[in-house]
């Protein structure tokens, strides 16, 4: 088989500059040894997240031109619901400026103090919206999903038994609707099968429970039912992506991951007294129904990503690429948590640096070597932005300690994916060097986004 090449070609580029090593460390020192305080011009491969950070088509650009910033019922608008409604089925199109703008007004307007909301696994601010208004988000994972060295095709399935086992424990009233995240993120942007989709919509439709897709990388999770599951093998995308929106009551969605665009997300649902609640709180928190807190523009844009993230070459590249880096790291010994999964490549600090105690940090070591070696910047999902402290104000480790690279859509060329391999490589044979970090400066909440670290 022929190398799989990018299927575009570049009309426009940004310049990235890269510093020397001498001035990275500068720069991290007065970053305070925390990437998230860095510049972002002074990191030449930027992998902190990709949410937001892709690269719009000709296709988008061009679209852009068209918007029609009425206020009221605009071009733009209709473009926007035709293709959200083409792709889902749903009935009710609600934009909304990002993903958890559309979580915001489903919690406040369906969830009561006390109610019980199951998911795969709550993305955080899915989970933070929850609680924010009383709820209880449970996280109801397979049981492959949390084994990191299990290579099972959809480890991002929901426990059907689990499920089975809330819905009895607290009692239908008290679950308003669960959720489904695709792929799911918090578990490594592993995939749902369609016949987990169908299985947790049926016990849910027993009990008269609403299902709530969170559906921000629906065309990747498309893409890998067609690749891994049996009956989809030539299916194309769009007609999965029906499949999967099929069984959904509703949905959330952040245009800015499959989206393909740089700001943008929807609610969307089938219910009527449900859009009728929505549609109040939109009015108040995001903007008149037609354009919820987006420009014309914007929904254009989206309009047009949407259609491209459920291009089947564009998935096979987006994957390929995913592949590339994990296959080259496997043979190098780097220990990563397998297998792939679609927007991300997670390094196992935890393993890497077996000489660094949990509560030093050894993610936030890795972090800041790949930043000091090569100017790229991934994040710490460790200790740092999940450990807590007990009762008795002692600090507790998290379960793993992994370091994401997440992956822009459509920016980095295979040569920049060669240049992180060969920086991994440098950091992995230097990993005896590597020190620990000890945190000098914290908040209360969300404490990996601001903190101080000092090397101990
Ligand atoms: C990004 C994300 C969200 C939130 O979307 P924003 O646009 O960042 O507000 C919700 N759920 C999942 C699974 C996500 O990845």
């Amino acid at each position: 088989m022929k190398t799989i090449i990018e299927p575009f070609r570049i009309k426009t580029t940004e310049p990235i500059k890269i510093i020397s090593r001498k001035e990275r460390i500068k720069a991290l020192k007065r970053a305070r040894n925390n990437v998230f305080l860095l510049d972002a011009e002074d990191c030449c491969i930027d992998l902190l997240t990709d949410s937001g950070t892709g690269a719009m088509s000709t296709k988008q650009w061009a679209a852009m031109m068209l918007g029609d910033e009425s206020y009221a019922g605009s071009k733009s608008w209709k473009k926007f619901e035709r293709t959200v409604q083409n792709i889902t089925g749903i009935k009710h199109i609600f934009p909304t400026h990002q993903g958890r703008a559309a979580e915001g007004i489903l919690a406040s307007t369906q969830i009561k103090k006390g109610d019980v909301i199951p998911n795969n696994s709550h993305f955080d601010t899915t989970r933070a919206n929850i609680e924010f208004v009383g709820g209880i988000a449970v996280n109801l994972l397979c049981k492959e999903g949390t084994d990191t060295g299990d290579i099972s095709p959809f480890k991002g399935n929901m426990d059907p038994e689990k499920l089975e086992q809330c819905i009895a424990e607290h009692g239908r009233e008290k679950i308003p609707f669960a959720m489904l995240t695709v792929t799911n993120n918090t578990g490594g942007g592993q995939p749902v099968s369609m016949e987990n989709i169908k299985t947790v919509k049926s016990i849910l439709n027993t009990h008269h429970i609403p299902l709530v897709i969170d559906a921000c990388r629906f065309a990747e999770n498309a893409y890998f039912i067609r690749q891994r599951e049996k009956g989809y093998e030539n299916r194309p995308l769009i007609d999965i992506a029906k499949e999967m929106f099929s069984h959904a009551d509703a949905a959330t969605m952040s245009c800015k991951k499959d989206g393909l665009a740089n700001i943008g997300g929807f609610l969307i649902c089938n219910d009527d007294t449900w859009a009728e609640s929505f549609r109040n709180l939109l009015i108040i928190r995001e903007g008149f129904p037609t354009y919820g807190g987006l420009a014309g523009r914007d929904l254009e844009a989206i309009a047009v990503g949407l259609m491209e993230a459920l291009e089947y070459d564009y998935q096979v590249y987006r994957q390929a690429t995913v592949r590339y880096m994990t296959r080259k790291l496997e043979e190098m010994g780097v220990p990563i948590v397998r297998p792939a999964g679609g927007h991300a490549a997670f390094l196992d600090a935890k393993k890497m640096l077996p000489h660094i105690p949990a509560l030093q940090y050894p993610g936030i070591g890795v972090v800041n070597a790949l930043y000091i070696e090569g100017g790229i910047r991934g994040v710490e999902l460790g200790s740092v932005m999940f450990g807590g402290f007990d009762a008795d104000g002692n600090e507790a480790a998290s379960p793993l300690e992994l370091v994401r690279l997440a992956f822009p859509r459509r920016v980095y060329t295979q040569s920049h994916f060669d240049y992180l391999i060969e920086v991994i490589k440098e950091v992995w044979q230097n990993k005896a060097d590597i020190p620990g970090y000890k945190i000098t400066y914290q908040t209360r909440f969300l404490r990996h986004f601001t903190c101080h670290f000092e090397t101990v």
